[in-house]
């Protein structure tokens, strides 16, 4: 059996654009409109000649803003309960949201290992929010970029000890 990564993290910081990009087809639906995933995906990823089980989770992105954190809580520890890995997206151009701290509680209770992405870092607007990730307590953010395929050796080198 293949070792597996579970993506997580909030709504629309890149989770599906960097699933399709390491599985290298169009399985997970990404769209400029927040709330196209609807559901977890899993397809088999290559990373440097690496292959793992990657999870897609989803976002509940149009849900009550009052429920969205608590269905988020279950929807991530049930991705994160079999993986061998999370893999916890941030949005290095918004920065960090009370939502992503609220998701890096869990990830710190919980057992299993975590690498920290701050995507959407190509070019500088970036640098501010993969400076503030090291706020987490999840260790050093990997910059990353899902869209421009930036940062897959330093992804490698982060997520290798586990996979
Ligand atoms: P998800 O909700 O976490 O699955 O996010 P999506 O993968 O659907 O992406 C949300 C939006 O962010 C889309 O408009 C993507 O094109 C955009 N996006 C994803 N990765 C990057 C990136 O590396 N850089 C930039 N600038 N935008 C990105
Ligand atoms: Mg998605």
């Amino acid at each position: 059996m293949l070792p597996t990564v579970a993506i997580v993290g909030r709504p629309n910081v890149g989770k599906s654009t960097l699933f399709n990009r390491l599985v290298g087809k169009k399985l997970a639906l990404v769209d400029d409109q927040p709330g196209v995933t609807r559901d977890r995906r899993e397809g088999q990823a290559s990373l440097l000649g690496v292959d793992f089980t990657i999870i897609d989770t989803a976002g509940y992105e149009d849900e009550d803003p009052q429920t969205l954190p608590g269905r988020m809580r279950m929807q991530t520890q049930a991705a994160v309960e079999n993986a061998d890995v999370a893999l916890f997206v941030v949005d290095a151009r918004a920065g960090i949201t009370p939502l992503d701290e609220e998701i890096a509680r869990w990830l710190r209770e919980g057992d299993a290992p975590v690498v920290l992405m701050a995507n959407k870092a190509e070019g500088r607007a970036g640098d501010d929010g993969v400076m503030e990730a090291f706020s987490l307590g999840l260790g050093d953010p990997v910059p990353f970029s899902a869209e421009h395929g930036q940062g897959l050796a330093d992804l490698f080198q982060a997520l290798l000890p586990y996979i």
